[in-house]
């Protein structure tokens, strides 16, 4: 298919076309959460950016595959056995088993996922579920020499790589784990950068988790998983791999080396990461203990799709500062916004050129390395220019397939209206006067017919299209 995409690549540090390895598919791999506290929304930043990227991908014709990690154990804060295991933590805190505090954070992860309309991948995994494909993908690392067991745990050895620092493009060890300063050095490690796949020998005496393995019983590491899931679902090869910043070194880097160690080959094309949402004292994390949640913004009377707004208005690849005011401005601007839509009739014709010259400048922008705040633009500016308001309509459904704003649903929401069933009506609509326009009148009865047998009922009107309960 034709693909005027570019795209950000960290692999290559420039901004790059995009081509997947399939024509019109689109493999995707998103590291998800550890789920050992709510997700903060500086980490949900991440999840809104890369769901914008899917479902652009999608939007403009591909078929996306995507695969998601839940991270609900060997979660280390060092990469050696020295850190703190997160889940662990998690679990002492609260005073519950690790499953527990898993089961519950990773349905809160959703829950959050859901007020931001950040669509749930095709396929989420979790850690504790693959445990064989670990070992047995560890196994092959031992066999091809590029693993070695030490002090009761088995080792990646990064010194049989060619360029362990592909992706961070450095060509000295200056990432190497000392310089962190959570992290002591492990003494079990022939190299510095060597990470663990597989611990057996545990200063976590407690730790509840543990499987039987070739090499004792034990638990993995954090970054096999990555590997070991991606491979399951999505093959020997992926287009896009996503995270945010702070998965470049060690965790992406050492998913390089697993991945590419054991297939013998080049496996993934584009690596996209999406920059840190900072407070004005540093980047928002869960380890600071002070953190904003989507529950504490709602507790202050903002509505979700807000930060979603405040999230799209600004690039990824910029890091973004959080602050109260900017939110209250958004939030302003988002109503006007919801209001501006709300007054849209159907009147008139959708007009095929404005439908055309606006969803090319939408996509344009959107194709340049994800420009989402331009792509808002273009809305603005179309809801500003001289056509019928069902063309408006048309493409605000349109874009809103993208964005996901809530933007023709938000209004009903407050009058207890089903908005799931008003928006699904809405995107109806929008599809079968797309097929009017292309003259497939046969689709277009299909789609009346689909709504009758749901008891919706569509009236066509010299103003546009409109809708009742039969
Ligand atoms: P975690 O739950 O810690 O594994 O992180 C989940 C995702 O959030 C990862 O992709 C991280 O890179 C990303 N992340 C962590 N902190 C931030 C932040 N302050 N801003 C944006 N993304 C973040
Ligand atoms: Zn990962």
């Amino acid at each position: 298919m034709q693909n005027n995409i570019k795209l950000y690549n960290t692999l290559t540090r420039d901004i790059v076309p995009f081509t997947p390895f399939a024509d019109g598919e689109v493999k995707m791999y998103t590291c998800g959460p550890t789920v050992y506290h709510f997700a903060h929304i500086g980490n949900l930043r991440s999840y809104i950016m890369e769901d914008v990227l899917e479902k652009f991908l999608d939007y403009y014709g591909y078929n996306v595959k995507r695969v998601m990690n839940i991270t609900d154990v060997g979660h280390i804060s060092g990469d050696a056995d020295i850190g703190e295991d997160k889940m662990l933590a998690g679990a002492k805190r609260e005073k519950k088993s690790v499953m527990e505090i898993a089961e519950f954070y990773m349905n809160a992860f959703f829950a959050d996922c859901d007020k931001l309309n950040i669509r749930k991948p095709e396929i989420t995994e979790r850690a504790t579920s693959c445990i064989d494909e670990y070992i047995k993908l560890i196994e092959k690392l031992l066999d091809k020499g590029f693993a070695y067991i030490s002090g009761g745990n088995v080792y990646f050895d990064t010194s049989k790589l060619d360029d362990y620092y592909v992706l961070t493009g450095h060509t000295s060890d200056s990432l190497n784990t000392a310089v962190r300063e959570d992290v002591t050095e492990d003494t079990n490690k022939k190299n510095k950068t060597d990470f663990v796949l597989w611990f057996t020998k545990s200063k976590f005496v407690d730790q509840e988790l543990r499987w039987d393995s070739p090499w004792g019983v034990g638990y993995p590491g954090w970054h096999i998983e990555c590997s070991a899931i991606s491979l399951k679902h999505l093959g020997e090869n992926i287009d896009i791999h996503c995270g945010g910043v702070d998965n470049i070194f060690p965790h992406h880097t050492n998913e390089i080396a697993q991945s590419e160690a054991a297939l013998g080959h080049k496996w993934c094309n584009y690596w996209f990461h999406v920059q840190h949402l900072n407070t004005k004292d540093g980047k928002m994390s869960k380890s600071s203990g002070e953190f904003l949640t989507v529950d504490l913004l709602e507790q202050k009377g903002y509505n979700p799709l807000v930060y979603r707004m405040f999230c799209l208005q600004s690039h990824y690849r910029k890091p973004l500062q959080f602050s109260f005011d900017i939110m209250d401005n958004t939030a302003s601007a988002y109503k006007k916004l919801i209001d501006r839509v709300s007054k849209l009739t159907n009147n008139g014709e959708v007009e095929k050129n404005i439908v055309n010259e606006f969803k090319n400048k939408f996509t344009e922008a959107l194709a340049n390395d994800l420009n989402t705040s331009l792509a808002i633009t273009v809305l603005y500016d179309m809801l500003k220019a001289d056509c019928s308001d069902a063309t408006k309509k048309f493409l605000v459904n349109d874009f809103d397939k993208v964005l996901s704003l809530g933007l023709l649903s938000a209004n009903n929401n407050t009058n207890n209206v089903d908005t799931e069933l008003v928006s699904y009506i809405e995107e109806k609509i929008a599809q079968r006067t797309e097929a009017k326009l292309q003259k497939n009148y046969a689709l277009a009865d299909e789609i009346r017919n689909e709504l009758l047998a749901k008891g919706i009922v569509l009236k066509d009107t010299k103003e546009g299209t409109t809708w009742e309960k039969a």
